[in-house]
Order: structure tokens, then C-alpha cells, then sequence
């Protein structure tokens, strides 16, 4: 057996990072105690996106679930609450808050305004907790003893069961707070009454701010367990790149994307020469290396939002360019053949160069509805074993157009 050889030495990789698209690298993130927010603002617009998601039905219900029990306190009202009074405080429930409760949930059944739905639900919640202050003041004005304890279910109600997120929950449950008391003020509640009634209220807000922080802060650490899962399902582990598995997702997405727009797209199949006796010569752990440093040149040539990059299979790499036409393809996938040589990663087993080279089949397709990406996934292979059998170290284009006829 030949001796093997200490690997070649080429500066620390950042694995996962290799490909730039917006999931390749969760950062181990805490959700921080007392900021509730991601320092990475991409990250902090994926985890609301995430947190509207998770709570969108808890919202409609809770919504739905509010506008009954005011509908049934209406009823109680309209049953006991004498002349005068009645019609104050039905007007506040069913002219304000119900309206106001049945717009909301009518609001979240349309997709379109749930990126606001906090913005919404929060109003919503705000308007309940004014509105059932708006009854009380009304009934003060008519010398009516109505329980105060209503805001009080009204504020958990926000904090624990509508989905808002801690801040927005706390301003509705603090404002409906301090109106609360400056109506009590206002219609002279006694001093000793007005203390403990707002002792009571604002315990229930100091409650509600910290259990809504203790679940949003759960949310978030699930956000990242989620995402660092989605990340492990979707990603090769060496080369930190996309799986082939969650590339063929992509890829169909990106497919049907240019077929819409009736955009070129190219599909570059990209293959290590002579991996097997890199290996045999400097072992395995060195080609896990050097397929990293392959990765990184790849995935460096393929960053635009709509590009898609992946581990194909052992030491072969595909890639999809989008809105690229033949010649602009042959350019790229040259560059990439250029700068995979230029990192010089020696390869003193190869017949084909002293350094890791790779052989780049490429096809070259206006998507259309019936030629899906399988044809062109097999377009680009039998090129690549063209560019193999023409001596490797190159690119060749499937069934070239008017590029050739240009080069
Ligand atoms: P060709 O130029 O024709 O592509 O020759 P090749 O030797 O690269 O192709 P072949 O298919 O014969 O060998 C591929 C080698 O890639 C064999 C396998 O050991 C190696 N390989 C596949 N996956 C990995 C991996 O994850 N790490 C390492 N170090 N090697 C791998
Ligand atoms: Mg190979
Ligand atoms: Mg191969």
C-alpha cells in the first residue's frame, strides 16, 4: 500500500458558510433575557414570519372566541343593567369593541394583511381593553357599581391568548392600565378603592409581562432548534452546502420561477478529476478538505438569491444559475474551472494537472412547461461525461447554440 502523505495545508474553512443563501448559517443565537430580538436582522424578520405562522390560528380563535363572550356580556347587559346605563355600555360593546372584533378576525382570514396581523390584533386588543374602560366610566357617570374586574380578564385575555408578541401585549395591557386609572381618577374613586383596584390591575399586567416574555422567548428558542434542525435535514455536513434532496426542492422552485418569467436558466454538473486517487494518496480526511475548499470556490460563483448550489453526490457538485443564457453560462462555469485550479490545491496523483481540477458539464435551457428539470439534469451529465472524455479539467455545454458559433 503506498504511504500516504501529510494533506496539503490551505487555510480554515467556514464549512456550513460555504453557501451564501439566506438559511446556509444559523448563528447560535440565544434569545436574550431582557432583549427579545435577534442581533441578525434577517434573522429577526425570519423568526416573526415564523411566530405569525405559529400563532395564526391561535389568533382567529381567540379573536372568535373574544367576540362571543362580548356578544354574551351584551346580552347580559341588555338583561340587567338599568335605563340609561344600557344604553352606554351596549353602545361601547356592540357599536366599538364587537365591530371592531369581528374586523380583525375577518382581517386574518385574508393572507395578504397577516405580515400586520400583530399591528391589527394589537389594535383589536387595545380596543377591547379602552372599550371595557369605557363601560366602567359609564357606569360611574350613572353611579352604577359595574365590577372593574372585566379589564382584568380583558388584560390576560391579550397577554395569553392572542397570539401578540410580548411588546405589543404589554402596551396594550400597560395603556389600558394607566387609562383605567386616570378614569378612576377622573370620576373620583375613593383613594383607598383606586389603590387596590390598580394594585390588582397592574399585578395582572406585571403577570401578563412576564409570562408573555417567558413564552416568546420559548418561541424563539424553538425558532432556532427549528431552524438548526431544517439546517441539519437540508445540508451536507462536510461541505456545509445543500443535499441533494433539498436542492431538488429548490430547483423545482427556481424551475417553475423561470418558467413564469420565461428566464434562461443554466444547470452546471461539476465533478473532482481523479478524486479517488486523491484520496488513496493523501487520504480521506484530507479529501473531505479539499472537498470544502471545492465547495467554497462553488458556492462563491453561485450567490444570487435565485442560484442554487448543492452537493450532488460524492465528489460532485451541481449547480443553477438563473437568467443566464448559454454564453454567459460557459463564462461562469469557466470561471469556476479557473478558480478551483487557481486555489492550487495540490494533486500529485493526477494524470490531468498537479492541482485539484474539475470537469464541468453544462446545459443550457429556456425552461418551458414541458421540459422539466430531469432533462436538463441529464443534459448537463452526458455533457460532463464529454468534458470527461475529452480529457477532463474543462466545461463542456450540451448541445451548444449560438455560443459556439460566437467562441
Ligand atoms: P473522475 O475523474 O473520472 O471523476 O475520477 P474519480 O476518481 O474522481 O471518480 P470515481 O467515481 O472513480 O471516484 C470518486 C471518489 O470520490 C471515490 C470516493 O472515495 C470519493 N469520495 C466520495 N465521497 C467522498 C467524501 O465524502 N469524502 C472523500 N474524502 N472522498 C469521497
Ligand atoms: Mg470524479
Ligand atoms: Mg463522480
Amino acid at each position: 500500500m503506498k504511504a500516504r502523505q501529510d494533506p496539503p495545508p490551505h487555510p480554515p474553512l467556514p464549512g456550513a458558510r460555504a453557501d451564501a443563501s439566506a438559511y446556509a448559517y444559523v448563528p447560535p443565537q440565544r434569545a436574550g433575557w431582557l432583549r427579545l430580538r435577534f442581533a441578525d436582522r434577517a434573522l429577526e424578520t425570519d423568526f416573526r414570519h415564523y411566530h405569525q405562522q405559529q400563532f395564526l390560528s391561535r389568533m382567529r380563535r381567540s379573536v372568535a372566541v373574544a367576540l362571543v363572550l362580548f356578544v354574551l356580556f351584551a346580552v347580559l347587559d341588555a338583561a340587567s343593567l338599568p335605563p340609561g346605563v344600557r344604553e352606554g355600555v351596549l353602545g361601547l360593546r356592540l357599536g366599538v369593541i364587537v365591530p371592531a372584533l369581528a374586523l380583525t378576525w375577518m382581517a386574518s382570514r385574508v393572507p395578504r394583511v397577516h405580515a400586520y396581523l400583530q399591528w391589527i390584533v394589537g389594535a383589536a386588543a387595545l380596543v377591547c381593553g379602552l372599550g371595557i374602560v369605557g363601560i366602567i366610566w359609564v357606569a360611574r357617570a350613572h353611579t352604577f357599581a359595574l365590577p372593574y374586574e372585566g379589564i382584568i380578564l380583558g388584560t390576560f385575555f391579550s397577554y395569553f391568548l392572542t397570539g401578540l408578541r410580548c411588546v405589543p401585549a404589554a402596551v396594550c395591557g400597560w395603556l389600558t392600565f394607566v387609562a383605567y386609572v386616570a378614569m378612576e381618577l377622573h370620576m373620583g374613586l375613593p383613594g383607598d378603592v383606586l389603590l387596590y383596584n390598580a394594585f390588582f390591575l397592574g399585578t395582572a399586567n406585571v403577570i401578563g409581562s412576564f409570562g408573555a416574555h417567558f413564552l416568546e422567548q420559548a418561541t424563539r428558542q424553538n425558532f432556532v432548534a427549528f431552524l438548526q434542525l431544517q439546517q441539519r435535514a437540508d445540508r451536507d455536513f462536510i461541505t456545509g452546502l445543500l443535499n441533494r434532496r433539498a436542492f431538488s426542492d429548490r430547483a423545482q422552485h427556481i424551475w417553475r420561477h423561470a418558467v413564469r418569467e420565461r428566464q434562461h436558466l443554466a444547470v452546471a454538473m461539476m465533478d473532482v478529476d481523479h478524486f479517488k486517487r486523491y484520496n488513496d494518496h493523501y487520504g480521506h480526511a484530507a479529501g473531505d478538505e479539499s472537498l470544502r475548499a471545492v465547495a467554497q470556490v462553488i458556492a462563491h460563483h453561485a450567490r444570487r438569491p435565485l442560484d442554487v448550489c448543492a452537493r450532488y453526490g460524492g465528489e460532485e457538485f451541481i449547480v443553477v444559475w438563473y437568467g443566464v443564457d448559454a454564453c454567459q453560462a460557459q463564462a461562469l462555469a469557466e470561471k469556476v474551472r479557473a478558480a478551483v485550479s487557481h486555489r492550487a490545491l495540490p494533486h500529485a496523483a493526477s494524470p490531468t494537472s498537479s492541482c485539484v481540477s474539475i470537469s464541468i458539464g453544462l446545459a443550457s435551457l429556456l425552461p418551458e412547461r414541458d421540459c422539466g428539470l430531469d432533462e436538463a439534469l441529464r443534459q448537463a451529465d452526458m455533457a460532463l461525461y464529454q468534458a470527461k472524455a475529452q480529457g477532463r479539467d474543462r466545461v463542456h455545454l450540451f448541445a451548444p447554440a449560438a455560443c459556439t458559433q460566437q467562441s
